[in-house]
């Protein structure tokens, strides 16, 4: 503003020199820019070369009086501030020039001081008018940037090469990106978003977690949730999404982007059925090899040395651990392929299970381990399955329960009708697994190595093949269980 003030100019119309001269000096004093005009006309002629802040124009003139200046200037230029000086026979003419515009009068004769604080207060005026004028290009240009941002981010997500899909509350698209058309194979030219997703797309459990996402529903604890979904029957896209929430903390709806995950598919399928192939190559030539130890071991007269006696019988152990790897690993493969259930009858769960439990009590006894059935509701219904899958799933669990459990454990399984579900459970009071590892220990191969299960043996893929016995059964398996505390694994099978 300190600059408004050094180039602001003052014209100064008045036909009377004095009244001139005297306001010259008053304004020249408070840092003005004066320019006088005796008469009407010679105030026109400066207003066509010169641009004017405010005029101070008498209302008594010869020629042209100061009402018709005053319409003149304002024709001119509406933005210059006109006082009027008048005496006190013009007074009513005055206050007709302020109805038309003008901004305030100075009655003659006046002090000084009184024409200061009228000039101070247009002064202020100006600067108002000046700062309201600035604000509004301000915001025009605030909402300028605001439209070019919008469109930059729009640019960026069109030319992201992964695919990407925006939805409000409602679920409805907002956005989608061509690399996300292009992966679901859909026709471009139907790309017109506000419609649900879908409208684009087919499958149900993706847009049921989209949806459950931009409601703000979903809460996969920090973890973006994923969905695998299966396009044009050959390619596996894996959907990650993730809510939008404004800085109020509320959802706004969703984001979701797709990966093309058919190589790692095929890669994992190639890796299977290598898997399978070499297994299978591998348990004939081994069995006959555990067949001839034994027959070594048999036949070994007593002046064969203890030390012989012994490697044999260790190496028999050993085959004897490679043959069941082998099987297990033959058994993960064939479910994986789905090639499972292949003898489906009626089973008496409860029945199947006390007869594992029977047969697998000698080895608990061994540890002196309690080990008991209970069915604890009315008979169950008959379960349509392959026996040998409840089988492998019921042994694998307790089997599990006596290995990880130290000597004198109490191990209890447990069967009830639950709803829809036969329920099984399978606790021991062993040495627990530690929540970081729920998931991972139905993943191949892995084990959890501390001081407790250092010394026992297996091969990691006892829980691989109940889950995916589990899933084939359209089932669902639960574990519950923290170090020291003991395991509970329940098994819930669809009636
Ligand atoms: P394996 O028993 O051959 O190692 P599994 O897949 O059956 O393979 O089990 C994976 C791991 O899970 C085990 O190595 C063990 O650390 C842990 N585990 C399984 N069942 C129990 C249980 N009842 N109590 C404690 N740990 C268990």
């Amino acid at each position: 503003m300190v600059e408004m003030i050094n180039s602001l100019k003052v014209l100064v119309v008045d036909d009377e020199k004095d009244i001139r001269d005297g306001v010259e000096r008053i304004l020249k004093r408070m840092e003005y820019t004066v320019l006088k005009a005796d008469r009407g006309e010679a105030a026109l002629e400066i207003l066509g070369k010169e641009t004017v802040d405010i005029a101070i124009l008498d209302l008594k003139m010869p020629g042209m009086d100061g009402m018709e200046l005053h319409q003149r200037i304002r024709e001119i230029d509406e933005k210059i501030i006109v006082i009027i000086i008048t005496g006190y026979a013009t007074i009513e003419t005055a206050i007709e020039a302020m109805k038309q515009g003008a901004y305030d009068f100075i009655p003659k004769p006046f002090e000084p001081e009184h024409l200061r604080i009228v000039v101070r207060r247009a002064h202020e005026k100006l600067r108002l008018i000046k700062e309201a004028e600035m604000l509004q290009a301000e915001r025009a240009r605030t909402l300028i940037d605001l439209d070019m941002e919008k469109s930059r981010i729009r640019t960026i997500v069109e030319s992201l090469p992964t695919a990407v899909v925006v939805t409000n509350t409602s679920g409805e698209v907002v956005l989608m990106n061509p690399a996300f058309s292009k992966s679901l194979d859909l026709d471009v030219s139907a790309e017109v978003a506000g419609k649900k997703l879908e409208s684009y797309v087919e499958d149900e459990g993706l847009c049921e977690m989209v949806l459950k996402l931009s409601k703000g529903e979903l809460d996969a604890g920090g973890e973006a949730p994923s969905y695998e979904l299966l396009v044009s029957g050959s390619k596996y896209l894996m959907a990650r999404g993730q809510p939008v929430i404004n800085e109020n903390n509320e959802c706004m709806g969703a984001v979701v982007t797709f990966s093309n995950i058919t190589s790692l598919k095929m890669l994992d399928q190639l890796k299977s059925e290598f898997v399978a192939k070499v297994s299978h190559e591998l348990r004939s030539p081994l069995s006959t090899i555990h067949e001839q130890l034994a027959l070594v071991l048999k036949e070994t007269s007593v002046n064969e040395t203890d030390v012989d006696q012994h490697l044999i019988e260790r190496a028999k152990e050993k085959t004897h651990g490679l043959i069941s790897l082998i099987g297990d690993l033959l058994d993960l493969s064939r479910i994986e392929a789905g090639g499972i259930s292949h003898n489906i009858q009626s089973v008496q769960v409860a029945d199947l299970l006390k007869s594992i439990v029977d047969f697998l009590g000698i080895r608990a006894q061994s540890k002196d381990q309690s080990l008991t059935f209970e069915l604890a509701s009315d008979a169950l219904p008959l379960f349509n399955a392959d026996p040998m899958a409840l089988e492998s799933i019921f042994g694998n669990l307790i089997a599990n329960a006596i290995n990880y459990s130290p000597k004198g454990a109490v191990i209890a399984v447990k069967a009830a009708l639950a709803g829809k579900y036969i329920k099984v459970q399978v606790s021991d009071n062993g040495f627990g697994i530690a929540p970081k590892y729920h998931d991972q220990i139905f993943e191949r191969f892995y084990r959890v190595k501390n001081d407790d299960t250092r010394y026992i043996t297996g091969t990691g893929l006892g829980l691989p093949i109940v889950k995916g016995l589990v899933d084939s059964l359209n089932g669902e398996i639960k574990l519950d269980s923290d170090v020291g505390r003991g395991a509970t694994f329940t098994v819930l099978l669809p009636v």
